[in-house]
């Protein structure tokens, strides 16, 4: 059995007979990362999400009893226990992750300083303005660490020196500066966790983790429906306000394919062709490859079906694990998710 990383659930073993894709390399956000392999997640429950009320409703009272303690402590002249730092939970998360360490890795600090003590956390698809004014203002908690999946200055190694006299770049770098907020991206090391989390996380989400094929660990056998209907279980389940598909509406789907993120053309139109998929949802495409692939499809005996949910769409419910294991690491430090959302309007 293969334990997850970020939640209860187990899978299956999943031998890599994953032919379809394994000379590729996944490209999420744009990163060439060479992981493929399969996952299962878990998000924050209501459940949970109480529990996490629960405890911030009486973490004054326990803030009191820590100081009583604290009290104490002085009396006996016991030292105060240290805080724990930025440095210290991104420490524990890669040493929780136990994955090869990459030398050449995105996940760096962006803005702020290791040694800071983290306040409260926030788990993010992408540290957006929104997301930062959310973790600065919301009315549960004041969080000063952001842990960001995707860029947080709009390139995929977030340099910003052609952005120094720019006006949007100034203003979030100016937020996060004056309420001392520490970013971190994580996004390398946990997509080559097996099984990844962010795939994990997403599949648990469509409520499809026991239907998981044990051999590619990513398919997944549902009962038999229309493209129409699991285009709309995908955008009533990922919370998205548009879904974008390609293929007659009525055509039956059961095998399903998930390729989140980013993947590029020929490993999307790869798994389609070799692995016998009625659909497969991606997060993204470039609009001039998979897209048109499916589309010529329909003039063939075997016309595939395409559902393209947004990167983010794709991709946020894995980053949710993170919190909800972090909350458990944690439990004295508040720490949630915050959902980046998409940032389409659609007419
Ligand atoms: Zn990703």
């Amino acid at each position: 059995m293969v334990t997850p990383l970020y939640a209860g659930i187990t899978l299956p073993d999943q031998p890599q007979r994953f032919t379809i894709l394994a000379g590729y390399t996944q490209l999420c956000g744009l990163s060439i990362i060479p992981s493929l392999i399969p996952h299962t997640g878990v998000n924050m429950s209501d459940k949970q999400l109480i529990q996490r009320r629960d405890f911030l409703k009486t973490a004054p009272l326990m803030v009191g009893g820590i100081a009583a303690l604290a009290q104490a402590n002085t009396a006996n002249q016991a030292p105060a226990p240290s805080p724990v730092t930025v440095q210290d939970v991104i420490d524990l998360i890669l040493d929780h992750a136990n994955v090869e360490p990459i030398q050449d890795t995105v996940d760096t600090i962006k803005v702020g300083d290791p040694d800071q003590p983290v306040r409260g956390i926030v788990t993010t698809f992408m540290a957006t303005t929104k997301v930062i004014d959310w973790a600065i203002h919301n009315r549960a908690f004041s969080a000063n660490f952001i842990i960001t999946h995707e860029p947080t200055f709009y390139s995929h190694g977030d340099e910003t020196d052609w952005l120094e006299n720019d006006n949007v770049y100034q203003h979030k770098r100016a937020l996060l500066d004056k309420h001392g907020i520490t970013v971190w991206r994580y996004h390398d090391h946990i997509h080559k966790i097996v099984p990844d989390p962010i795939f994990t996380g997403l599949v648990d989400r469509l409520g499809w983790t026991a239907m998981i094929d044990p051999d590619d660990g990513r398919t997944c056998h549902i009962p038999q429906t229309t493209l129409a209907d699991l285009v709309r279980h995908c955008k009533e389940h990922l919370r998205l306000k548009a879904i974008r598909h390609v293929g007659d509406a009525d055509m039956p789907c059961k095998t399903v394919g998930l390729l989140p993120g980013a993947w590029g053309g020929k490993p999307q139109i790869g798994f389609l062709a070799e692995g016998n998929l009625d659909v497969l949802i991606c997060g993204e495409v470039n609009e001039w490859e998979t897209n048109e692939y499916v589309r010529d499809s329909q003039h063939t005996n075997r016309p595939l079906g395409l559902i393209v949910t947004g990167h983010q769409g794709s991709e946020e419910d894995g980053m949710r694990t993170l919190a909800t294991w972090l909350n458990e690491q944690y439990p004295h430090i508040p720490t949630r998710h915050r959902f980046a959302d998409d940032p389409f309007t659609h007419l």
